[in-house]
């Protein structure tokens, strides 16, 4: 027997919500989308979050993990949003990201994607207008062999780095363009065309690009690279070489990894060595 989310009462089999029951739920769910919604635009209310969505519940009887269901998908409903939003906005993302802590949203039980390109709103919006993103990098740079006169601008972690795997039959290309196109999620990378090599850091400077993993450390300079292109969840990037294959680097946010590119690209074609960045 099956118990209701809203009464707590027997549903009978098969049955998680009674009929009667279901209005009071989607009145807690809305109460709460609501709640996420202006608490998003207001540090003042961030404090009074928990508060308030509780209230959205109905006196008694409710199952006690109702809310945190109903709590984790309004989150995941706003961050969507914010991400997704062509107008960025640094002050909404670090409340939702207080929001989550005050919640108890994890990215373990939503989507660590989500976090990531929420915490890099702020840089992004920096990146839009021109300047540099202020972030300290400090540890386990060694593995890096940058040269004297080359700045760190940034590290991304645990960065898969894949190839094009070759197709064995031509129709395979067809759907290879398509997961290119960023019709299919991050997973897919993994189990279908592209092969993943590699999981390590990748660190951007005023020369290039450099990857570090337990299998391989690798430079690209900016001159090495013919061309950049944007993916859901990282960049693609073809080497000026003609023999040589475009790899992959899935950073959990390729929108900020092309910007970041982007500009260091655009500096570099105007340095000097006493000017760097
Ligand atoms: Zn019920």
């Amino acid at each position: 027997m099956g118990r209701c989310i809203v009464c707590n009462k027997s549903a009978g089999p098969f049955y998680s919500l009674h009929k009667a029951c279901f209005p009071a739920y989607e009145n807690a769910s809305r109460c709460i989308q609501h709640t996420l919604e202006d608490a998003v635009k207001s540090a003042n209310r961030v404090d009074e979050v928990r508060q308030s969505v509780e209230a959205c519940l109905p006196s008694r009887g409710f199952s006690p993990g109702l809310l945190a269901t109903l709590v984790r998908r309004a989150w995941k409903e706003q961050a969507t949003r914010l991400v997704r939003s062509k107008s960025l906005n640094p002050e909404y993302a670090n409340n939702l990201l207080s929001i989550a802590c005050a919640l108890g949203v994890d990215d373990r039980t939503v989507a660590p994607d989500l976090f990531l390109k929420l915490s890099n709103i702020e840089y992004l919006a920096c990146l839009q207008q021109g300047q540099r993103p202020l972030k300290a990098f400090s540890t386990g740079l060694d593995e890096f062999d940058m040269d004297a006169a080359e700045s760190l601008l940034w590290v991304f972690e645990g960065v898969d780095k894949a190839g094009q795997k070759l197709p064995d039959k031509p129709g395979k290309w067809a759907l290879m363009q398509t997961i290119l196109n960023n019709q299919f999620k991050r997973s897919r990378y993994r189990e279908q065309e592209l092969e993943v090599r590699a999981q390590g850091k990748l660190a951007v400077t005023n020369q290039g690009i450099h990857y570090a993993s337990e299998a391989e450390t690798e430079k690209l300079g900016f001159t090495e690279i013919y061309a950049i292109t944007p993916l859901a969840d990282g960049v693609r990037i073809q080497p000026v070489y003609r023999d040589s294959r475009s790899s992959t680097y899935i950073t959990g946010d390729g929108r900020f990894t092309y910007a970041l590119l982007q500009y260091a690209q655009d500096q570099a074609g105007g340095l000097t060595a006493e000017n760097p960045f």
